[in-house]
């Protein structure tokens, strides 16, 4: 807390602990996220209101500027307008923190949000490191372990933006990309520096991935000489390449060993997949807007279930908010595995949790996927030694050493390293997730999403199938299942009802290949094509007439005029 601010407080201290309501105060100020729920439950069990006063004033003295102005803010909303007054002409001038992050585009906190100070203190303690040189600070963990959250929280300190990067903070979201979405991105950052600059150089996009680098490192160099760049969310090392050039670098990834091809002084930061039951439960009691002591024993369970994983406990929260009374139904569906119906509508990349693990997987080289996959047989809560391993997946112990390694590092798999030998274990969200998976990919049959008829209601699961049954049938070996389904025009027509012709053309282009079936595939494909405008249309048009109107070698037209036949003789 500056100065002004606190003679401020001392001064007026009495008047203010005469005078206020803490509990209405207290209110603004969890929402402005200058108080958690534990301090407010602390002030709150103060026998009178007035040691409730003393001891929030007490607090205050130990806040930073954002608690002054949030304290003052709530005095001019809750009507204590002669206190505000009182508290106005030392109001902290600026906010330079804030002004900092939001220029750089660092995302702000969740509405719901809880500290956790252990590795926000360790990231900002290695960030400290680079204020005499460049380097790499890595954050790494498992999917949703609050990686962003905590690189966001990490660089919201205003002595770490004056000591060590007064060039600024600058946030790039990366995720997975190719070479040229990776080219775009550079170039829109290095488009923003310039435009900050006051005055900006007009230079012509760069044409290729070298210039927007070298564009870069002068911009990093010259013009904003010790900043910081976050990378957030980095899934490939040649990406990471890039941005060798020499800066100072915060970076959120799954995959600890990205760094070992960039060169200069690197750090590293392990993020805990999971909260302590505590902070589970923080994280339930505001979204849900209750007391701490006042959740529902559920409450307790749903934090256990998943383990604390911030994704998860917030996806929940985020629900109950919409729909209170829904504690059980929401523990059963996390009980069940039931991820598919965890939906949250926020800006997090991944619908779902399932997405989130998905995505983890599908970077793993094709034969190591499998071999992850076949982890699903391991037991809950069973540690392993690589041995099992090797017998399980009849591959050499050095190999199977290798692969392990990998996993760990792309946080897929745990390691317990103080057992010799060493012993792995799967998180229970990814083993559920694995389990869950197997499980649908063994269920998917023809005969029960197809041959009765497709699909066509329009709930979730059947949704669910018509985008993805072809995702699911590929991966699954399945060719012949879908081979039928792909070039059926009853799929055709309901696919492209519901989901619209872009998604049909995309599964030709996507899963035709592996059918080997290039001529038919180019007929349904320059079906859809030709006929995309009308598809879009609603009412929805009679696709076998559109179909009638196919060349008559064509398998669509075979199978519009055989319709066509069966309609007229049944009338
Ligand atoms: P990661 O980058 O590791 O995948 P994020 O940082 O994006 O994970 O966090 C995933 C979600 O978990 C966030 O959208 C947020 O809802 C929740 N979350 C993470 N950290 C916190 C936190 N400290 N307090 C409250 N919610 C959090």
């Amino acid at each position: 807390l500056e100065e002004g601010a606190r003679s401020c407080l001392l001064r007026f201290r009495h008047r203010l602990e005469q005078d206020i309501k803490p509990s209405y105060l207290m209110d603004h100020m969890i929402s402005d996220g200058v108080l958690t729920v534990d301090e407010e439950e602390r002030i709150s069990n103060k026998p009178t209101r007035k040691d409730q006063a003393v001891a929030l004033l007490e607090l205050l003295l130990r806040k930073d500027n954002r608690g002054y102005i949030s304290f003052y803010n709530a005095l001019v909303k809750e009507t204590y307008g002669d206190l505000a007054n009182l508290l106005h002409d030392d109001l902290p001038q600026t906010l330079p923190v804030q002004t900092v992050l939001s220029e750089g585009g660092v995302p702000q906190r969740p509405v719901v949000f809880v500290s956790r100070p252990e590795f926000v203190n360790c990231v900002r303690e290695k960030l400290y490191r680079l204020q005499k040189e460049p380097g790499w600070v890595t954050v790494f963990g498992m999917a949703g372990s609050g990686k962003s959250v905590l690189a966001a929280e990490a660089v919201r300190h205003h002595g770490l933006i004056e000591e060590c990067f007064p060039g600024g903070i600058h946030w790039l979201s990366i995720g997975q990309l190719d070479k040229p979405d990776l080219m775009v991105k550079i170039q829109s950052l290095c488009f923003r520096l310039e435009q900050s600059l006051d005055s900006p150089s007009l230079h012509r996009p760069p044409n290729s991935l070298d210039e927007a680098k070298e564009r870069l490192r002068y911009l990093t160099l010259r013009r904003y000489p010790r900043s910081l760049l976050i990378l957030d969310d980095i899934w490939d090392s040649t990406v990471l390449k890039a941005f060798d050039i020499h800066c100072r670098i915060l970076l959120t990834t799954r995959n600890r060993s990205l760094t070992d091809s960039v060169s200069g002084a690197k750090y590293e930061v392990e993020v805990e997949s999971g909260l302590d039951e505590k902070k589970g439960l923080e994280i339930l009691a505001l979204y849900t807007n209750t007391k701490l002591h006042g959740l529902p024993e559920e409450a307790r369970s749903i934090v256990k279930e998943c383990k604390g994983s911030p994704l998860v406990v917030s996806l929940i929260g985020a629900l109950l908010k919409e729909k209170p009374n829904r504690w059980r139904y929401y523990l059963n569906q996390l009980q069940q595995k039931q991820f598919k119906r965890i939906r949250k509508s926020s800006s997090y990349d991944y619908d779902a949790l399932d997405q989130a693990m998905d995505a983890s997987i599908e970077v793993l080289p094709d034969e190591h996927r499998e071999l992850y996959k076949d982890l699903s047989v391991l037991e809950k809560d069973i540690k392993v030694p690589a041995k099992v391993l090797s017998v399980l997946w009849d591959l050499e112990p050095e190999h199977v050493e290798d692969i392990l390694e990998e996993f760990v590092n792309k946080s897929l798999l745990f390691v317990d390293s103080n057992n010799k030998p060493h012993l792995y274990y799967l998180h229970d969200l990814q083993l559920d997730f694995l389990v869950e998976q197997n499980r649908t990919q063994l269920e998917v049959s023809l005969d029960q999403h197809y041959r009765d008829g497709p699909p066509t209601s329009g709930d979730e699961e059947c949704l669910y199938w018509i985008r993805f049954l072809t995702h699911h049938m590929a991966k699954a070996n399945l060719s012949q299942e879908l081979y039928s389904l792909m070039f059926s025009l009853d799929w055709v027509s309901i696919k492209a009802q519901i989901m619209g012709p872009a998604h049909l053309i995309n599964d030709y282009v996507e899963y035709g290949p592996i059918l080997d079936k290039e001529v038919m595939r180019s007929q349904f494909q320059e079906f859809l094509s030709l006929n995309g405008h009308q598809l879009e249309q609603r009412p929805f048009p009679d696709v076998v007439q559109l179909a009638l109107s196919q060349p008559h070698t064509s398998e669509v037209y075979r199978q519009a005029l055989l319709q066509a036949q069966d309609r007229a003789s049944t009338g």
